[in-house]
């Protein structure tokens, strides 16, 4: 990787992301632990709703409010990701910059790191004058089914 290498260094499991929590001394209390598991363990984007059915239905004690402001500290500082949707907020476990695959049917969002090709990369700035830095792609489809058909609506 050709990324600067200096303590940024992206959270990829859940103990990178504790260790964040270490480093930028946070304190890890039980609950905040609670959610940093869950989200390890769903690998997906959930709301801050689901987040609390979820830990309540595995016997977790946490409460609303807890999980709410656990949330927003997490993400405010980079642990974990947040995303701004029309419906609300959705969080996810990737904090650094990564693309989206935007499931049409199941209305899910999929993690993907992708590199873009350095000329196409080049063409985006000879086309606008901006030197890209980072990018973030939103990529849209439908599942496919187990058995390879695609799923036809
Ligand atoms: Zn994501």
């Amino acid at each position: 990787m050709q990324k600067q290498a200096i303590s940024t260094k992206p959270i990829r499991s859940l103990e990178d992301a504790l260790d964040k929590c270490q480093i930028l001394g946070m304190r890890v209390s039980r609950q905040r632990r609670f959610i940093l598991e869950l989200l390890w363990q769903a690998n997906e984007h959930l709301s801050a709703r689901e987040i609390y059915d979820r830990l309540n239905h595995q016997g977790k004690d946490i409460g609303h409010t807890s999980v709410y402001q656990n949330l927003e500290a997490l993400s405010s500082q980079g642990i974990i990701e947040c995303i701004e949707r029309c419906d609300g907020r959705l969080y996810g476990n990737i904090s650094d910059s990564h693309s989206h695959v935007n499931c049409l049917d199941t209305d899910q969002i999929l993690d993907v790191h992708i590199d873009l090709p350095e000329d196409l990369i080049r063409i985006v700035e000879e086309r606008t004058g901006v030197q890209i830095t980072d990018y973030s792609i939103n990529f849209y489809g439908y599942r496919q089914t187990e058995n390879g058909d695609g799923v036809k609506k």
